[in-house]
């Protein structure tokens, strides 16, 4: 299976955008974007972080070269560096990954390696400033490209959250009952920015990822009478919809709009109040890609990640994290036909580890994540010889008040447990 950079290069009709051959450093000085890719047509925050100009040797190197350089800085800095993938990073970029995984996956495995100085997370903000947290103040937790925000993550920021937060105390006062449940809990998805953490850790929430949404949700009602869940209203929907909740006491928090678009009643009425906010690569899964993949493949299954739309998780055989469908594919008998609903990288390196299934992508498009996207080769060469050379570059770095919040929040998280079943 060719890798995505190579269809992108070869093949630019197949995409989503053919400006996706162009190297990133390209959109790094125009007016800030997402880039192309399934965020390119989301509007970016004035405040998103952007990269400065990456020395003009990194643009013109061959792909070997690049490879070439990042291999012979990775062996200079030995134990002093540990580089992290995500599973949604190009190949030419994983290859180089001393772990690969999910974001939280991720964050525990830098915590192995408590003596390497720099912690390189090829992936984007909000995970190397959950790694930043959870790490040793004395390492380095270097984004190779600034610019790799995450467009799901910027729909809900701290302002905006706080003022919902203060509408809603006001509706809901914020005493607990006589049963010493309060009214609500705030819960953010992983794929947030640290404020939101150590908001949610400060107003006695809690953070979840796809893999333990449910358990987290669980968590909260024993806790409060209602979640407010963001940013990804998807997640939110999907796991609140699995546990019995309907859907009209899930109603939608816009914003933009007083009281977030909702009336009073139906705010008290509420179980789970869904943030407006989605991701946009997981948004181009359809109901009709599905249909089709059923017409072409009987007996095909069809995994998709609870970031897509509650219609597309309802009508697909299963729904779960990345950790879930590598697990599902890797237990599977062989000859097992697959349509999976996830980020394209991730579902051609599950196609060329497992030959003996038959693993394709939902969305014919080829169309990655616009922000995992800017993490190139060249860029990782780039803060590799930066280190070599003594210089640490784009280091993130959380505020320490920041941070001492949203580890509250991690922790709350870690020691929530699954209900015994009976
Ligand atoms: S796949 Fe979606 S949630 Fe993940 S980084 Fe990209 S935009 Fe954000």
């Amino acid at each position: 299976m060719t890798s995505v950079d190579t269809v992108v290069r070869s093949a630019p009709g197949a995409t989503c955008a053919p400006d996706l051959a162009d190297g990133p450093w390209t959109f790094d000085l125009a007016p800030p974007s997402y880039g192309p890719g399934a965020s390119m047509a989301d509007p970016i925050p004035a405040s998103a972080p952007t990269q400065g100009t990456l020395p003009a040797a990194y643009t013109q190197m061959s792909a070997e070269e690049l490879d070439a350089r990042i291999r012979a800085a990775k062996e200079t800095l030995g134990d002093r560096l540990v580089i992290l993938g995500h599973f949604y990073q190009r190949d030419e970029v994983v290859r180089h990954a001393d772990f690969v995984g999910d974001s939280f996956q991720l964050a525990n495995a830098a915590l192995t390696r408590p003596d390497a100085e720099a912690v390189v997370f090829c992936g984007v903000h909000f995970m190397a400033e959950t790694a930043d947290i959870l790490s040793r103040p004395e390492q380095a937790v270097i984004l190779p490209n600034l610019a790799a925000g995450c467009s799901m993550a910027d729909m809900a920021d701290i302002d905006t959250v706080e003022q919902c937060w203060a509408e809603l105390e006001e509706l809901y006062g914020t005493a607990p009952d006589a049963s010493g449940k309060v009214p609500v809990i705030p819960v953010t998805y992983m794929n947030s920015s640290a404020a939101l953490k150590g908001f949610c850790g400060d107003h006695g929430g809690i953070v979840c990822t796809s893999s333990n949404a449910e358990t987290v949700l669980r968590w909260a009602f024993e806790r409060a009478h209602r979640v407010l869940f963001f940013p990804d209203q998807h997640l939110g929907r999907n796991t609140a919809k699995a546990m019995g909740i309907g859907l009209e006491s899930m109603p939608m928090w816009d914003p933009r709009k007083p009281l977030g678009g909702n009336d009073a009643q139906s705010l008290r009425d509420a179980k789970v109040l869904l943030w407006h906010g989605f991701c946009s690569v997981h948004k181009r899964f359809t109901v009709a890609q599905i249909e089709k993949a059923r017409a072409e493949h009987p007996g095909v299954r069809v995994v998709v990640h609870p970031e897509c739309p509650m219609p597309v998780v309802d009508a697909a055989d299963e729904a779960g994290s990345t950790d879930y469908i590598r697990k599902a594919v890797e237990a599977a008998p062989a000859g097992t036909t697959f349509a999976i609903g996830t980020e394209i990288n991730l579902v051609n390196r599950l196609a060329a580890e497992h030959p003996e299934h038959t693993i394709f992508c939902l969305d014919p498009v080829v169309c990655p994540c616009s922000t995992m996207y800017r993490i190139h080769p060249g860029y990782l060469a780039w803060v590799l010889e930066g280190l070599v050379e003594g210089r640490v570059e784009n280091r993130i770095t959380v505020d320490a008040e920041v941070a001492v919040g949203a580890r509250v929040a991690l922790e709350r998280m870690l020691a929530a447990r699954p209900p015994e079943r009976a």
